[in-house]
């Protein structure tokens, strides 16, 4: 997938997760055999409360941005 548009979080995420959870990436990743969560490199994860993006593994797909219920994700021109 070509990464012309890149996710973008503005500042009012809740730290909910549906994020985490419908992101492709981190589903494909999640069944690998030997997945932890804790060194997993997800595409996009909850920390401190916060989401945060791994740009070496957001394929930009764009899915999470649809699932937000505070509209915090956008894809944004690169
Ligand atoms: S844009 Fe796609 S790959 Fe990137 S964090 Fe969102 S759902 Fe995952
Ligand atoms: S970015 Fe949106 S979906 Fe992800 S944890 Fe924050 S509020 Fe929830």
């Amino acid at each position: 997938m070509a990464k012309d548009k890149k996710l973008v979080l503005s500042g009012n995420c809740n730290g909910c997760g549906i994020c985490v959870t419908v992101c492709p990436t981190n589903t494909k990743l999640s069944k690998e055999e030997d997945f932890d969560i804790n060194t997993a490199k997800l595409a996009i994860a909850v920390n401190n409360g916060i989401a945060f993006v791994n740009y070496d593994a957001c394929i930009a797909c764009g899915l999470c941005t649809r699932n937000c219920p505070v509209g915090t994700l956008a894809m944004v021109p690169v």
